[in-house]
């Protein structure tokens, strides 16, 4: 399943983003939760971009209650995973417990709080250069001619394990939004 940019007049598509991407905050404690997405124009790109959308306090509140709230049957479910991942030979090592989940929020409320930078482009970093754009609406495209629209495509694909398990590489990013390159990544570890 993908987003898409397209023209309404016609459906051309002119610009699409997968949903499935794999983008997380690694905190300088090495904990690391998942980077919402929101989709923008950005001047400085001169591109539609996917640009951070900012969790608020009382998200990341939710998802450590949410977690809390079934602690007990943590261990069993991990276990149950992990057993899922060895029987398909995938990356045990990569699979983040529950218990692992529940520490990184607890890290990010932290980190959050602290947080100076507004929402950034992904592509670039610019915070100041980027115009957010509503889903399923017709509006006139930011820096040209007609009109767009951000809209939904495909289904929700069933999960082919017929060639085992495979966890894409993650892409980071610092508390405050910036990528970071594999050597700051190494520094965190
Ligand atoms: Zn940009």
């Amino acid at each position: 399943m993908s987003y898409q940019v397209i023209r309404p007049t016609n459906g051309h598509v002119i610009a699409e983003f997968d949903i499935e991407h794999h983008y997380y905050y690694l905190f300088p404690d090495g904990c690391e939760v998942p980077l919402n997405v929101q989709y923008a124009w950005c001047h400085q790109c001169e591109l539609f971009v996917e640009v951070e959308k900012l969790y608020s306090q009382q998200e990341i509140k939710e998802n450590i209650d949410r977690l809390n709230s079934w602690k007990a049957d943590w261990l069993q479910k991990d276990e149950e995973m992990i057993r899922i991942i060895k029987k398909l030979d995938g990356p045990v090592n990569q699979y983040r417990t529950y218990a692992q989940r529940f520490e990184s929020w607890k890290s990010a409320l932290g980190w959050f709080e602290k947080r100076k930078s507004t929402a950034r482009c992904l592509e670039c970093g610019s915070m100041t250069a980027i115009i957010v754009l509503p889903l399923h609406e017709v509006i006139p495209h930011p820096y040209g001619v007609g009109l767009i629209e951000i809209i939904a495509d495909g289904d929700l694909v069933s999960i082919d394990l017929s060639d085992g398990i495979y966890f894409p590489p993650p892409i980071y990013f610092d508390e405050e939004g910036n990528r970071l390159s594999s050597a700051d990544i190494d520094s965190v570890d």
